[in-house]
Formats: structure tokens, C-alpha cells, sequence
């Protein structure tokens, strides 16, 4: 949809025009998976994909919600914000208001708002649309509370841990900072070398000449639940705690593949043992990807995005038969310099590198194989890596 529609359907809702739009990004994360709690890097990118929001002050002290994808609407008294019954989409909207007003108790909502929203983001697909939601809300919420600084770098990051924490206490996920960060600091044709630990970050150019990154959806019912996540927090825990019998450490992304080899012995649960072993070649591959990528080397780009699926696969145990059957299929096509599953796991998306000559190639061999195997129709996006959070008028 284009700004213009966007107006037209505000006017159609609210009788008015709105006084100001918004976007925000969903995100594909290139490689570094299941690295974040583990004290380590991702190496997400912004997409042209996701939320739009248009405002409009009212002179009846509630906030009025509505959003073209979604048919609840909601009304709610400005002194009456906090979480509302199971799954209520406003909760992700209205966590960054109350959020905004905890960490900065001078920020406050001085007048009511009516509200739209719409995404563009596949809908369950593992792109974040949660976080562009947050992220669009957090913009536009602090500005109307009086931030100035709007694109200012630790502005945005401040915008995303508002995020994050919203989808912490109004959606109950406890998700790391990648998505919400990516929405916030996306960069049009960078990636974000981000430390989820110490939020250092760098953007890092996308040059892909005659290559483009291309998102696959499942569309699997599957999802990588909170126990499955929740299990694999404790295996790393686990493993940190075996291992600092030999060598002390905080998090496992502190350990090279050379330390490794020194103290994997002293992991005795061999689950454990496993996951430590994908987080910590994980979190060489990454920086060894962004080694690459700087220096053009794409190819080798694309080799360590494939092993980062097998070692999901085969040692962190997420990524299910549909995830597999896509990259699996993907790998067989000439063209394809690299596929991997790319988000938490089990469902959501595959994340390739194809030449643009094999693109047609590529979506017909793997559509077919993965119906074949899944009986599931896949879906193509060939990703336009866009900018950060931004303010259209
Ligand atoms: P994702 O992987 O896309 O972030 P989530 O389950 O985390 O999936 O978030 C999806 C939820 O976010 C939706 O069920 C809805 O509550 C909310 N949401 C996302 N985009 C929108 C939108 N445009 N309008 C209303 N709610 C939205
Ligand atoms: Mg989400």
C-alpha cells in the first residue's frame, strides 16, 4: 500500500486525516543463530517488509486502535494502560507506551490518539513483525512524548530495548534484542554485526553484484515453542557450568574453536556437549562471514551460511524436516552459493544467496522438492535490505 491509501483508509476509520506516519522494518538475521543469549554476535538486516503507522491526537483522552490486518478494534481510557486479555494485538502497542513512561518517567501521553496500523510482513514467518510493530510504536510514541534526537544512534537503541521489553511483559516471549535492534538501526543495503551482550554494533555492506538474498517461508504450522527455547537456554547453562571446572567463563561465545578442542572433554552431558559445540562454531562462523563480506569473499559467505543449517540440524537440534527439505533442496541448485534456516527454528523461514540467473531455476526445483517431501507450498521474497525505523510525514 502505498502513504496515500494509507491516508485514505485512516480517513475512512477515523473521519480525519492523521497527523503523522511511520515505519518500521521486519528483519532476516544472515547468520549467527541461537548466539544471542549465549554472549555472542548476529548479523540480522532490515527489510523492506513491515509495519506502518498513522497517528492522530483526539480530544477524548482514550487511545483508539485499528490496524488493516487484524479485525478486533480497541478503545482504551489513557489512565487505564496496561495489559489486556489473552493475545489482544493492542498489547503490543500499548506495552511501548507504558514502557516509554517507565524508563523516562518526564515522558508522558498528554492527550488521546487514534491509531492505525498495517504490516506487510508474511504473517507467523519468523521476520519480526512483532518487532516492527514495537519498534514503529516506540518511534512515534516518544516523539509524541517530546524526545528530540529522532536519529540519533542511541536513540535507536533505546528504541529497541523499549521493544524488547513490551514484548517481554505485554506478549510474554522472551525474546533477545536482535529483532527489536534491526528494526530500530537498520541501514538501507548494510547488515548489522551486532554483540547482543555489549550492544557494540557495525554496519557492515551488502555488496551482492549479480547476487540476490532470497527468504523462503515454510509456511509450517511449527514453531520453536518456549519449552524447546527454554530447554536450550538450560543446555547452554549447563554446558557453561562444566566448562568452567577447566576454564572460568561467563558465556560460551567467549571460547574460540581452539579453546574448544581444550575443554569440550569437560562437558560430561552429551546434549549439552552438542549445543555448546553449534554456539560455539557459531559464533566463529559469524565473524568469519563478516570477514568475508567485507573482502567480497562471497562464496566462502555463502559456504558458512550452509554450515551454520547443518550444525543447527545436526547439534542444536531446531530445525525440523521442513526447514530441512528447503535447504537441502536448495543446495542441489546450481547458482545457490549458500541456504540456511534463518530465526529461532522448526517453522518460519530459509534464509539463500542465489545468482541472479538461477532465481527461476531455484524457486521452481525447490518449490517442487519441498511440496514433494512436505506436501506444504513454499513462498519466495527476493529481500530489498531497507532502512531503520523512519518517520514518512
Ligand atoms: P512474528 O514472527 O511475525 O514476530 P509474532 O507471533 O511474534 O510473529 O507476532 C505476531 C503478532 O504481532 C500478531 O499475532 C499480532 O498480534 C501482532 N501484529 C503484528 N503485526 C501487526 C499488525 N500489522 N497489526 C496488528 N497486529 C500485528
Ligand atoms: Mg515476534
Amino acid at each position: 500500500m502505498t502513504t496515500q491509501e494509507l491516508q485514505q483508509a485512516f480517513e475512512q476509520a477515523y473521519g480525519r486525516k492523521a497527523e503523522k506516519i511511520y515505519f518500521a522494518p521486519g528483519r532476516v538475521n544472515l547468520i549467527g543463530e541461537h548466539t544471542d543469549y549465549n554472549g555472542g554476535c548476529v548479523f540480522p538486516c532490515a527489510l523492506s517488509f513491515g509495519a506502518w503507522l498513522l497517528i492522530a491526537k483526539n480530544n477524548d483522552k482514550v487511545l483508539r486502535f485499528r490496524s488493516l490486518n487484524m479485525p478486533q478494534v480497541y478503545e482504551i481510557a489513557l489512565d487505564a494502560i496496561k495489559p489486556q486479555a489473552d493475545r489482544a494485538w493492542c498489547n503490543y502497542s500499548l506495552g511501548c507506551m507504558e514502557i516509554i513512561h517507565r524508563r523516562h518517567p518526564e515522558a508522558k501521553l498528554e492527550s488521546g490518539y487514534d491509531l492505525l496500523y498495517y504490516g506487510n510482513v508474511p504473517a507467523g514467518a519468523g521476520l519480526s513483525s512483532s518487532a516492527a510493530m514495537e519498534v514503529v510504536t516506540a518511534r512515534a510514541f516518544t516523539e509524541e512524548m517530546g524526545w528530540k534526537d529522532a536519529d540519533d544512534k542511541k536513540y535507536r537503541t533505546e528504541l529497541a530495548l523499549i521493544g524488547q521489553a513490551c514484548e517481554h511483559e505485554y506478549a510474554g516471549v522472551m525474546c533477545g534484542i536482535m529483532d527489536q535492534f534491526a528494526s530500530a538501526q537498520g541501514k538501507k543495503d548494510h547488515a548489522i554485526y551486532l554483540n547482543c551482550d555489549t550492544l557494540d554494533f557495525e554496519h557492515v555492506p551488502v555488496k551482492l553484484n549479480g547476487i540476490k538474498v532470497v527468504i523462503t517461508n515454510t509456511h509450517s504450522p511449527h514453531h520453536l515453542d518456549s519449552g524447546a527455547y527454554n530447554d536450550r537456554v538450560r543446555q547452554c547453562k549447563t554446558a557453561v557450568e562444566q566448562i568452567c571446572k577447566v576454564k572460568p567463563i561467563k558465556f560460551l561465545a567467549e571460547l574460540s574453536p581452539e579453546d574448544w578442542e581444550t575443554v569440550e572433554s569437560a562437558i560430561t552431558d552429551p546434549i549439552a556437549k552438542k549445543r555448546a559445540r553449534h554456539v560455539v562454531g557459531e559464533v566463529a562462523r559469524t565473524s568469519a562471514a563478516v570477514e568475508a563480506l567485507k573482502k567480497g569473499e562471497i562464496e566462502y559467505f555463502g559456504e558458512l551460511m550452509t554450515a551454520s543449517h547443518i550444525s543447527l540440524r545436526d547439534d542444536y537440534e531446531v530445525t525440523g524436516p521442513e526447514l530441512d527439505a528447503l535447504a537441502e533442496a536448495a543446495w542441489q541448485v546450481d547458482g545457490v552459493l549458500g541456504s540456511r534456516m534463518t530465526g529461532g527454528g522448526f517453522g518460519g523461514c530459509t534464509v539463500s544467496l542465489v545468482r541472479d540467473e538461477a532465481i527461476d531455476a531455484f524457486k521452481k526445483f525447490v518449490g517442487e522438492e519441498y511440496e514433494k517431501k512436505t506436501g506444504l507450498k513454499a513462498d519466495f521474497y527476493v529481500a530489498e535490505i531497507g532502512d531503520g525505523v523512519m518517520r514518512l510525514a
